[in-house]
């Protein structure tokens, strides 16, 4: 495909995003909601299938001129569903929160009562959070982590379901490391009549790549981004049971949003048609094994990492053992070129705004060609820096052995 040189037309933004590309070049990204999408994903996004307009669904559209978009729209749905054996999707959520916020609508009134995991011990804003639309619309209430384990405690969950019966119960979140029980979720569920929704916004990438278990069988309703684990362009899919297409197809459209992207549902097609090559479930075993040999080498350090490891891309590491909170670790790590993203613990003494952990994730790296070894190297860069965090020298010597790592390993293009 051609794509006209921007250069040409706008120095000006070429030349900011030349710096951001630069920038991403030159940095270590263990942000575990950040990866890199392929060339191919990318080139789809800059398609003229930005100029159309398609509200509706195909075969059922409000403007003339789409069939060719249903083609398109029809190709991404086909690949989705065989990549979760789910029977049926929808692809034109514009991102995870709206995908969410469409889940709700489809089965919920405002008011009734959600059962979510608390944000502190690592859900997610949209799972009823009282600045989010979503604490702000329904009504909901919290189950948590075992604080001995760090686990999801399926028996207080148990207790909180039948206690506060719910209508609709959530499982899905943004910094828990471990394999989650679906079964087990929807046994509880079906005690009490309440719908089953799972938000697998990080891990369905995993779950394509059959590294973990897949709840779209076992769950009601499942939304994901396509943008994380997934590699693929910002947005998001929910898929259900046949027998709730209609109702979460209505809340996606006209419900939620107007026209879809559809430069990115061809991009979420490239992706999905890349997830499901063999070669994407090697890249997310190896994303796994490297999570895990970055958070043994930083346990062999003496750090202390939430529920004791990770089974999955992600974990979170406890600063309070080491006199230090979350956002001085990021701050270090930023200036030689490591980006984290702070994060609560569970029970964190500190304020969520100074949280006391950080999060750490293996997406990007491991698209990067990063192995169990080189993991080694950055639990030595992270914990270097971490000790010499007021030593600037020291910092930035450590800079430059985190660019030198970048160089042998470039983003694939
Ligand atoms: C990232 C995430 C979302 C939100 O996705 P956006 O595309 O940023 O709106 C929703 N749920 C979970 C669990 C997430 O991790």
């Amino acid at each position: 495909m051609k794509i006209q040189e921007l250069s040409t037309f706008d120095p000006v933004v070429d030349e900011i995003i030349e710096r951001e590309e630069t920038r991403q070049d030159n940095e270590l990204e263990l942000i575990a909601s950040e990866n890199y999408a392929s060339p191919a994903v990318r080139a789809a996004l800059s398609s003229v299938l930005t100029n159309k307009y398609s509200e509706g669904y195909p075969g059922k559209r409000y403007y003339g001129g789409n069939s060719i978009i249903d083609e398109i729209e029809t190709l991404a749905i086909n690949r989705v569903k065989e990549l979760f054996s789910a029977e049926h999707a929808n692809v034109q959520p514009l991102s995870g929160s709206p995908a969410n916020a469409a889940v709700y609508m489809a089965f919920l009134e405002p008011g009734d009562k959600v059962l979510g995991l608390r944000l502190d011990h690592g859900g997610h804003l949209s799972h009823g959070h009282s600045v989010n639309f979503s604490g702000r619309l329904y009504n909901f209430v919290q189950y948590g982590l075992d604080p001995k384990t760090g686990r999801i405690d399926m028996d207080e969950l148990r207790k909180v379901a039948l206690a506060e019966r719910p209508k609709m119960i959530v499982a899905g979140f943004s910094a828990y490391s471990r394999e989650i029980d679906w079964a087990g979720f929807k046994a509880i569920a079906d005690e009490i009549g309440a719908y089953t929704f799972a938000d697998i916004a990080h891990i369905a990438g995993l779950i394509a790549g059959k590294q973990l278990t897949n709840p779209v069988p076992i769950f009601d309703v499942v939304a994901t981004t396509t943008h994380k684990t997934l590699r693929g362009p910002r947005g998001a899919v929910i898929m259900c049971k046949e027998q709730f297409a209609k109702q979460v197809d209505r809340a996606v459209f006209p419900g939620m949003q107007g026209g879809p992207h559809d430069n990115v549902t061809a991009a979420k097609a490239v992706a999905f048609g890349e997830a499901l090559k063999p070669e994407f479930a090697e890249y997310s075993h190896q994303t796994i094994l490297n999570a895990q040999a970055l958070s043994d080498a930083l346990i062999a350090k003496g750090y202390s990492i939430v529920s004791g490891g990770t089974d999955n891309h992600l974990f979170v590491v406890d600063l309070s053992t080491k006199g230090l909170v979350g956002k001085e670790a990021e701050k270090a790590l930023e200036a030689l070129g490591i980006s984290v993203s702070r994060s609560t613990i569970p029970d964190d003494p500190n304020p969520p705004m100074n949280p006391s952990g950080i999060r750490i994730g293996t997406p990007a790296v491991t698209t990067r060609g990063l192995k169990e070894a080189d993991m080694k190297v950055v639990a030595d860069i992270i914990d270097d820096a971490i000790i010499n965090r007021e030593d600037e020298v020291k910092l930035l010597e450590l800079k430059g052995k985190t660019a030198e790592f970048c160089k042998r390993y470039p983003i694939p293009a």
